[in-house]
């Protein structure tokens, strides 16, 4: 196991030290500083930000990123806002997207009809892949 940060000296040098409601507690063999680290599995794949964003971007509602990603609606508000992401408007397209194995995948593109008028971004996602696509409106 990789021991966490010491957050006062920044040493890599801690032990543990007892469970403090429910959480590790460390002490830091250089300053003897105790800390307490965030529980496993709270942390957010910085893989998902980035996905999250360029869903955002492309126009994909929070409510649909959520359904999508599997992360909540509040924590991509969140990224947005922190990373100042602002999409640009283009409401001549929009936004569909589908989770696909790789055998629907491939009887999807071998259409040419399904390439017209519209693109695309393929995004690998778990053991599937997420297609985005953008179609243009029709009159
Ligand atoms: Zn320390």
């Amino acid at each position: 196991m990789k021991y966490p940060i010491c957050p006062r000296c920044k040493s890599e040098n801690a032990s543990k030290s007892g469970v403090i409601n429910g959480r590790q507690r460390f002490k830091c063999k250089q300053c003897s500083y105790y800390f307490t680290v965030a529980k496993l599995g709270k942390q957010i794949d910085s893989y998902l930000v980035v996905k999250a964003l360029q869903l955002y971007i492309e126009g994909v509602s929070y409510r649909e990123i959520e359904r999508i990603l599997g992360v909540s609606h509040v924590s991509v508000m969140n990224w947005v806002k922190k990373y100042n992401v602002k999409p640009p408007l283009s409401a001549d397209y929009r936004p569909t997207y589908k989770v696909l194995n790789h055998n629907e995948l491939n009887n999807m593109v071998t259409s040419p009809d399904f390439l017209k008028g519209a693109g695309m971004i393929l995004t690998e996602l778990g053991d599937k892949y997420m297609m985005i696509k953008w179609e243009r409106f029709r009159e």
